[in-house]
């Protein structure tokens, strides 16, 4: 026996979403079945149902920024009980033995996590389907606790976008006297700049043209470079400590690697098809660093949402339906986004 519910998924890299039914599993004796109020619309879904990142088998539901209230609980589930607020990001199971769960950092999984979407479910081998659904059945290790003062209709990005920019920020130990640049700033760029000046970072923002602005400096940002204008991007030459690359395209990403102070390190959040050229001499002189970083582990999760709600940080959000996601994945690829939109899941019905 399985549930039915309603979603919207991909059934081709070109075609659009379309409505749906999924089956969602009986619980399990440690699942939580969320009734899905809110979900949030990331670039890498758009990645994954276009095949960015490879071929997929569709049909496939996105959507890692979920939000809702807990509908039913598994006879063992100690963690949630039915009514409450919660949320699932990223990754819906890991391993929990190796050294990286153990640590509590289950993004990296020695023995590959289980992502929300496009994942195989080692629960029964089916491939995972995400939040844009009515509801979704999740193990309760994999589901966080959502703070009550947080509005829970702007909350739902930062399952994914918050956590992603918080983990590197703090990994890099982004704070006072540290001077942060985030390039790109669209979902994940506007809380990272939010985040680095709640941290009590200098906060620069590398956006093309001057649009974003006042959107920037309102966020906390000290300064703002328009990318297009190399003069200005020049005069950062050896200023910065730490930046955050959030773009979703292919970037000079030695120009941006020259910005950074002696000891200065780039971390790539931003996850285009395309490599990345990097000349040897954009980081030796200057002993920089290039790095990576995914996600956050869930303890890490539940950090950044109390972060959150001490700081008063919350994402700009557009509300939208179901039957507006094609649009709004258009507009998402044209970086016409302020700055996350968040589906209404009660529109799935
Ligand atoms: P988004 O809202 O579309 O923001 C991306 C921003 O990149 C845009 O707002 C734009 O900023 C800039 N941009 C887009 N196209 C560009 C181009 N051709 N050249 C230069 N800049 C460009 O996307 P998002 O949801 O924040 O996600 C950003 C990236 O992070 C995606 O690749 C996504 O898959 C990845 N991601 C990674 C992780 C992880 O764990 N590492 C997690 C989530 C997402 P401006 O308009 O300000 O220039
Ligand atoms: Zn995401
Ligand atoms: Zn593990």
């Amino acid at each position: 026996m399985t549930t039915t519910v309603h979603a919207y998924a991909a059934t081709s890299p070109t075609g659009p979403l379309v409505p749906i039914t999924i089956e969602r599993r009986d619980l399990l004796p440690h699942d939580v079945r969320i009734d899905i109020e809110y979900a949030g619309i990331c670039h890498s879904d758009i990645h994954t149902v276009r095949g960015d990142w490879g071929p997929i088998t569709y049909p496939q539901v996105v959507g890692h920024e979920i939000v809702g209230r807990v509908a039913a609980v598994g006879p063992e589930v100690t963690r949630h009980k039915v009514g409450d607020r919660v949320g699932v990001g990223c990754q819906s199971n890991s391993c929990r033995t190796c050294e990286q769960c153990r640590q509590g950092r289950d993004q990296y999984c020695l023995n590959g996590n289980t992502q929300t979407y496009n994942g195989i479910d080692p629960a029964d081998g089916t491939i995972t389907q995400g939040g844009y659904s009515q509801a979704v059945v999740t193990n309760e290790d994999f589901v966080v606790a959502v703070p009550a003062q947080l509005d829970a209709a702007r909350v739902a990005p930062l399952l994914c976008a918050g956590i992603t920019t918080y983990s590197p920020l703090k990994h890099w130990n982004a704070g006072p006297g540290t001077r942060v640049a985030v390039i790109g700033m669209g979902g994940l760029g506007h809380m990272g700049v939010k985040i680095a000046a709640a941290l009590g970072a200098d906060v620069t923002v590398l956006s093309r043209g001057t649009k974003k602005k006042d959107d920037a400096l309102a966020f906390g940002a000290a300064r703002y470079v328009d990318t297009t204008d190399a003069d200005a991007l020049g005069e950062l030459t050896g200023s910065q400590d730490l930046i955050i690359n959030t773009v979703s395209a292919g970037l000079d990403i030695a120009t941006y690697l020259g910005l950074l102070d002696v000891d200065g390190a780039l971390v790539n959040v931003g996850a285009p098809a395309e490599p990345f050229s990097v000349p040897a001499f954009s980081l030796i002189p200057a002993r920089r660093t290039l790095a990576g970083s995914t996600t956050g582990g869930i303890a890490e999760i539940e950090e950044m949402l109390a972060f959150c709600a001490e700081h008063g940080i919350m994402p700009e959000t557009e509300l939208i339906g179901a039957e507006q996601i094609n649009d709004a994945y258009e507009r998402v690829l044209g970086a016409d986004v302020r700055y996350r939109f968040v589906i209404d899941a009660s529109t799935f019905a």
